[in-house]
């Protein structure tokens, strides 16, 4: 059987180089004759492997010394609850944009923990398709605790380019789907987050960046392993750390070092996503719906003109090893997620198949 190309959104495709060497160390950590997932997660050379990782990590992002990096549980959602309870008081207005599903579950969560969760805005209509206001629009409070967005909403396909940085409140990101995707200048935030079982390893597991100046807050009843200030005091050991997604994280940062940083896949990102998205306006029988300026570079959402073939098109894709390509159940239609593990001859045979299929079918 030939490598399949495998599309799917989260938990997604991982380089295969890093899968094959977590298969040749797996019975055998660095000759210890155990597993990384037996050892101890205090015993020295685990602590020196997870400091490695987080070195890696700070070394693709530039992030600087007044940031904490914490590696937490709970995924990406576990972080919608962790980002009120750490960084606003119960009492306090928070203000978040409105770019799709991901950020409707994030406000919906902060509602729980916090006075007033005040919307600026969203999604907006255009004839070129679907966009996100523009900031002159958003109605910002005068005193936020923080200002939360979703730089790249996963399902919708929908991503905000330009970091808004007119803002007085501390920006928080939610980068699951987009962290490590090409450069970024952390300074312009406050918190970033990821789930991490999209561009950086399993599922679970999550990556908080934190700056210093906003540790020290956290409600009173915030759950002590949610607890950023916590965290960062115990390096991201308070309780045992998912030792196995930590490992596997620090392999993918390897990785995205051997390939040239984010710099390097950034270019090919553009690429893939260029490829992609020309195909698709270049023919009438799929379509995108969402403005050009607005695209995702990782999420590529497209919808054949005719539903009634879309149960083909996912049966003939998978029988050429094109997997993971069905829309999200709240959207439907298809769905093309090109994480930096997706090389670009991927994204060039789905091109190949859609072009076929289409002359099969128009
Ligand atoms: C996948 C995803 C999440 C949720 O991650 P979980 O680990 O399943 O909680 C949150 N935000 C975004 C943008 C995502 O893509």
């Amino acid at each position: 059987m030939t490598t399949p190309f495998n599309f799917s959104a989260g938990p997604a495709m991982l380089p295969r180089a890093v899968l094959e060497r977590a298969q040749e160390e797996l019975r055998s950590w660095r000759g210890s004759g155990i597993s990384v997932m037996e050892i101890s997660h205090r015993d020295p050379a685990f602590m020196a492997m997870a400091a490695k990782a987080e070195q890696d990590l700070r070394d693709l992002m530039t992030i600087p010394e007044n940031y904490q990096v914490l590696f937490m549980h709970g995924g990406g959602r576990g972080q919608f609850s962790a980002v009120p309870q750490n960084i606003a008081g119960p009492d306090a207005t928070v203000d978040y944009l409105n770019c799709g599903i991901w950020s409707d579950f994030a406000i919906r969560e902060a509602q729980k923990y916090v006075a007033k969760v005040n919307v600026v805005g969203g999604v907006v209509d255009t004839e070129q398709g679907r966009a996100i206001a523009a900031p002159e629009q958003w109605q910002v409070s005068e005193n936020a605790a923080y200002f939360h967005y979703c730089p790249n909403e996963t399902v919708d396909g929908i991503a905000l380019h330009t970091i808004p940085d007119h803002l007085s409140a501390p920006l928080v990101a939610d980068m699951s789907s987009s962290i490590l995707s090409e450069p970024l200048t952390v300074e312009k935030f406050g918190v970033i987050y990821a789930g991490a079982q999209k561009n950086i390893g399993p599922s679970g597991f999550a990556i908080a960046i934190v700056r210093d100046d906003l540790l020290g807050h956290a409600q009173q009843n915030t759950s002590t392993i949610m607890d950023y200030t916590v965290q960062a005091q115990d390096r991201s050991m308070y309780n045992t750390p998912n030792t196995w997604a930590w490992y596997l994280s620090g392999l993918v940062f390897e990785w995205l070092k051997e390939q040239g940083g984010v710099e390097a896949i950034g270019a090919i990102n553009q690429l893939k996503a260029d490829t992609l998205y020309q195909y698709i306006d270049s023919s009438s029988f799929y379509s995108n719906p969402v403005h050009p300026d607005f695209r995702s570079k990782m999420n590529v959402p497209f919808l054949l003109a005719d539903p009634a073939r879309d149960g083909d098109f996912l049966k003939q894709a998978e029988q050429q090893g094109l997997l993971g390509l069905k829309g999200h159940r709240f959207v439907g239609g298809m769905r093309a997620s090109i994480y930096n593990a997706m090389p670009l001859a991927g994204v060039e045979a789905l091109v190949a198949f859609m072009r076929e299929f289409e002359q099969k079918h128009s």
